[in-house]
């Protein structure tokens, strides 16, 4: 039995005295679970490492065991009919599961009470731009799961008592006893059929068939503040759907959709219009009112000499900063139209106006310089 000799002292895998307390022992092992457990050191030897110590304190942890262990030694455990080291399913666990299955109490695995909450909710809200920039109270209508009036959520027919869950037999876990690599192991999951909690409704509510919660329709009032963005998510905390059994509910969640507009378009805070001039208006300069998103007038004076594309800027005419003060500006996109349906006299007009610049501008050898200037940015790239 070459192999009984080459295992190690299990006290001396875990470097602690003979006469080690069970809190030392915890300590040893949780040192050198972190120091080789597979998610950490990827070393082969480590794993071999881990697997050992993880046996080392699966015996020592146990008084029983360990007792067992100081009279006979390893030979305690391979004796036929002695009983097998309980190895839990480690390797495919990660440290915290592993550590939460060795040192949680029993207590705390068991039927163990854990705060349940409601499931979030989604809700995608359409809004115009005008709601968007200065902000609107807007009612919702979704439907969501309402605590069951006539068992209060319970679940029970009134007047009944929950049994104790005769699949667990109440403890709220299910073993099984699994073979590893490793030898055998016990596995330990939450009973399916009672969710953990060790008892099971004998008597469903007939309103609600033993859920606890009916669907109903549900209206929720929801404020979106000024200034508000396409793809802004507003939290309404606690109104998403309940939790059963006196658990606290989920969220909902609106998310916010801004239409576009015919006219305005938003540029982060600013707000953009787009103004077509002639070009009368654009060469001599011109004054006039614009609209703003919010129905005002305001006057846009135009410069003489003006390019298409020139911007007037009108400040704090844009949107409203998300909970802060001020707001952004109204940006005039100024677009000077050339016009198409001429009347003749208008042609005439124009034509009179043509000769009047001679050769002063738009000459061919303006536009060759211009050209010239346009293949140099490209050729430079
Ligand atoms: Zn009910
Ligand atoms: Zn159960």
């Amino acid at each position: 039995m070459a192999q009984r000799t080459t295992k190690r002292d299990y006290y001396e895998v875990l470097g602690v005295s003979r006469s080690a307390s069970d809190d030392d022992i915890k300590k040893a092992y949780r040192r050198l679970a972190l120091q080789y457990h597979p998610d950490r050191n990827k070393d082969p030897e480590a794993t071999e490492r881990f697997k050992e110590c993880t046996e080392a304190y699966q015996v020592l942890s146990d008084s029983e065991k360990r007792s067992m262990y100081d009279r006979y030694g390893h030979s305690a455990f391979e004796r036929a009919g002695a009983g097998t080291v309980d190895f839990s399913n480690f390797v495919g666990l990660s440290i915290e599961d592993l550590f939460e299955s060795f040192f949680g109490t029993p207590g705390q695995r068991g039927a163990r009470q854990r705060v349940q909450r409601g499931q979030d909710l989604r809700y995608d809200m359409h809004l115009t731009l005008e709601e968007a920039v200065f902000g609107a109270s807007k009612e919702i209508t979704l439907t969501k799961n309402a605590t069951c009036k006539k068992c209060e959520g319970s679940g029970m027919e009134p007047g009944t008592q929950p049994t104790k869950c005769p699949r667990c037999d109440g403890s709220g876990e299910i073993r099984r006893v699994q073979q590893s690599i490793f030898g055998q192991f016990v596995n330990v999951t939450l009973c399916d059929r009672c969710n953990g909690e060790g008892q099971v409704i004998a008597d469903p509510c007939t309103e609600c068939q033993g859920r606890g919660v009916v669907r109903a329709r549900t209206t929720v009032e929801v404020d979106v503040p000024a200034g508000a963005d396409e793809g802004i998510q507003l939290r309404l905390t606690g109104q998403g759907e309940p939790a059963p059994r006196g658990g606290v509910p989920g969220h909902l969640y609106v998310v916010l959709h801004v239409q576009p507009h015919r006219f305005f378009k938003r540029q982060g805070n600013d707000l953009l219009l787009e103004m077509p001039i002639n070009i009368t208006q654009a060469a001599l300069g011109d004054e006039f009112s614009v609209p703003t998103l919010d129905g005002k007038e305001v006057s846009v004076k135009v410069p003489a000499g003006t390019q298409s594309g020139r911007i007037i800027r009108i400040r704090a005419e844009g949107v409203p900063f998300l909970r802060e003060h001020g707001r952004g500006d109204l940006q005039v996109h100024l677009r000077v139209r050339t016009p198409t349906d001429l009347s003749d006299e208008q042609k005439k007009l124009l034509r009179q106006l043509g000769a009047s610049f001679g050769s002063t501008q738009n000459t061919p050898t303006e536009n060759k310089s211009f050209f010239d200037k346009v293949k140099d940015v490209f050729s430079a790239g």
